[in-house]
């Protein structure tokens, strides 16, 4: 139970910091966006800096996900609701075997 309690209250510091990057581009993607509309700006360097930081978000989220897969640490912490998504998957990967 002392062990239970240690993984839930344990902390990914690299998990944390890719999180962290994750919001803050997803923040800057949202504001710009919200600019974006409110000015009704079309020209094409807005555009791109949309896009920019659309994709940079989008590394952002990638990297965190890429890390939640292969921490050790993050896959302990996650717990039940890892295994609920492993058996989800499990469903899943026997449903394409009779395609
Ligand atoms: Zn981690």
């Amino acid at each position: 139970m002392n062990t239970q309690l240690a993984i839930e209250t344990a902390v990914c510091a690299e998990h944390e910091r890719l999180l962290a990057e994750c919001e803050r581009a997803l923040e800057s993607w949202n504001e710009h966006r919200a600019e974006f509309s409110v000015s009704r700006l079309s020209g094409r360097e807005a555009g791109d800096e949309l896009l920019r930081l659309q994709a940079k978000y989008a590394r952002a989220y990638t990297v965190l996900q890429r890390h939640e897969r292969n921490c050790l640490l993050c896959q302990l912490m996650s717990g039940a609701e890892g295994l609920a998504s492993a058996n989800s998957s499990e469903v899943h990967s026997d449903s394409t075997r009779y395609v």
